[in-house]
């Protein structure tokens, strides 16, 4: 454990990703402490999807967060998916 307040410093990353056949984008969000470098765990269904917002499967250290620009109307067909995970402690 730290000895400090981690969220009080946290550096946080932005990537924007587009892929499959469709207008929606996502942008892509991680954070670490900027003093111990622990790294923020996402909660959330897991994977990537056009629908809602995700953690990465891998890990949770990414929020995957689809978006359209105003104005645009969704196009194509997405592609992703998620897993909802239940249980634990
Ligand atoms: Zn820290």
């Amino acid at each position: 454990m730290s000895d400090h307040n981690c969220p009080e410093n946290t550096h946080w990353t932005l990537n924007l990703q587009h892929f499959g056949n469709t207008n929606i984008k996502y942008l892509e969000v991680s954070g670490a402490c900027a003093v111990c470098g622990r790294k923020v765990e996402f909660r959330g269904p897991m994977g990537v999807s056009p629908e809602h917002p995700t953690a990465s499967a891998i890990d949770g250290s990414e929020a995957c967060l689809p978006f359209l620009f105003a104005g645009e109307i969704y196009d194509g067909k997405g592609v992703g998916y998620s897993v909802s995970v239940r249980g634990g402690n």
